[in-house]
């Protein structure tokens, strides 16, 4: 993996991939420019083992095909897009596959951005938008597009899973299910998954079926909270449409930020095992503290939970992401957030240092204060990104914090 899709002998022998920065690159002739921009802007087919040659740092760089070919990896996908940020993948990717007049079924909660994006953003490109709660059955989804009223305009599913900050779980087989039952011949509904909590370790959606998979790669994969990116992959057919509104939306990634996240790549999996195997420690710590009423962890999902089913049919660790509630409500939250030390009270999440937030204020206050009560999401939660820190420094923050609640 850290040296899969370079070759030393066309960057001098280097062990590493270099940094390509550069805006431009040049032709070997006349007649092999031609050539790229006839591949480029889909002029023609290309002919045997021929692909795209460099252009123009908008359109492609060694740096962003190389990742792009490590990404894909991760969830066996046969194409793979980078982008500036992870909303750039959602933004970009929605508007290459939608028209006017067409609906997207979403589950809720969404990340405030995608939410806003859907449902403010794509409502001036006369795109509709209907949301599902998350965690509920297909059965349930298939009433609220037929209540919707515009069932027959279904083009997109959209879903966010584990939720955030609930880790409520969407059943992604249930999704696609849906989604062939709505498609048509020659307009198929597509089910898009932003896989940002648990991928690329620990959850595949294209394995379930979905045709899409999209990352802020700002979290987990950059992995040192010092970049912001996303990704998006699939089917090489459907990223060949993305990748072209990328080149005219001018939404692809830079050059230096694909070799950090390169780089990122190369301790993925050790993160993301640390980050997991110290969250069941807190959460546990968690559970059992008299001042919290409830921790929301994949971990801990009882065999009675209505997520239990989907978490063992999709999921294969429960990741470093767990909310809990206070018992009390806001000032008790704020209480303990002003109190960690350690533990930094920031949003974002998924880089090696422990984060925690308050979701009702912050990344979470734009929704209104009903809808968010009904998504389960309280005053008196607060969200903790578990970091690689000595969980036992991570729990000795959390309980001199929670004396002072
Ligand atoms: C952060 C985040 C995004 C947006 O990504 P950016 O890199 O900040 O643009 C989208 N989805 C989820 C689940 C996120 O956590």
């Amino acid at each position: 993996m850290p040296s899969y899709g370079y070759r030393p002998e066309l960057s001098e022998g280097a062990l590493k991939c270099p940094i390509f920065q550069t805006s431009t690159f040049v032709f070997e002739s006349a007649e092999a420019g031609k050539a790229f921009f006839e591949l480029a802007y889909g002029l023609r087919e290309p002919g045997p083992g021929e692909s795209i040659g460099l252009i123009y740092s908008r359109l492609n760089n060694p740096d962003l095909e190389v990742l792009e070919d490590r990404l894909a990896l991760w969830d066996e996908a046969e194409s793979c897009a980078v982008f500036v940020s992870g909303m750039a993948a959602i933004s970009t990717t929605a508007i290459a596959l939608l028209q006017p007049g067409e609906l997207v079924l979403f589950s809720e909660p969404l990340y405030g951005g995608t939410d806003y994006f859907l449902s403010k953003v794509l409502a001036k490109l006369g795109i509709r938008t209907v949301g599902f709660p998350a965690g509920c059955s297909g059965d349930e989804m298939e009433a609220v597009l037929e209540a919707s009223g515009r069932a027959d305009a279904l083009r997109l599913i959209f879903v966010e899973t584990p939720a955030n900050p609930t880790n409520a779980l969407v059943d992604i087989e249930a999704c696609v299910a849906l989604a062939r039952r709505r498609s048509s011949t020659g307009r198929p509904v597509l089910v898009a998954v932003d896989n940002t909590f648990l991928g690329p370790l620990w959850q595949h959606p294209l394995k379930h079926g979905a045709d899409l998979v999209l990352y802020s790669a700002t979290k987990y994969i950059g992995g040192h909270s010092d970049v912001i990116a996303g990704a998006c992959m699939g089917s090489l057919a459907l990223m060949q449409e993305i990748r072209a509104m990328r080149t005219f939306l001018g939404t692809c990634c830079d050059p230096w930020t694909g070799w950090l996240l390169m780089r990122s790549l190369e301790t993925l999996k050790l993160r993301m095992t640390s980050q997991m195997k110290n969250a069941r420690y807190v959460a546990d710590f968690l559970a059992d503290h008299p001042k919290v009423e409830r921790v929301y962890y994949l971990g801990r999902l009882a065999e009675g939970d209505p997520g239990h089913a989907v978490y063992k049919k999709q999921c294969l660790a429960p990741g470093g992401m767990l909310s809990f509630d206070l018992v009390g409500g806001e000032a008790e939250a704020f209480r303990l957030l002003n109190a960690l030390q350690l533990v930094k009270l920031a949003v974002s999440l998924g880089g090696t240092e422990s984060l925690a937030e308050h979701p009702a204020s912050m990344t979470h206050s734009d929704i209104p204060r009903e809808s968010r009560l009904r998504m389960g999401i309280g005053d008196a939660m607060v969200r903790l990104s578990v970091g690689v820190e000595h969980p036992e420094d991570i729990n000795a923050d959390l309980a001199q914090a929670l004396e002072r609640v």
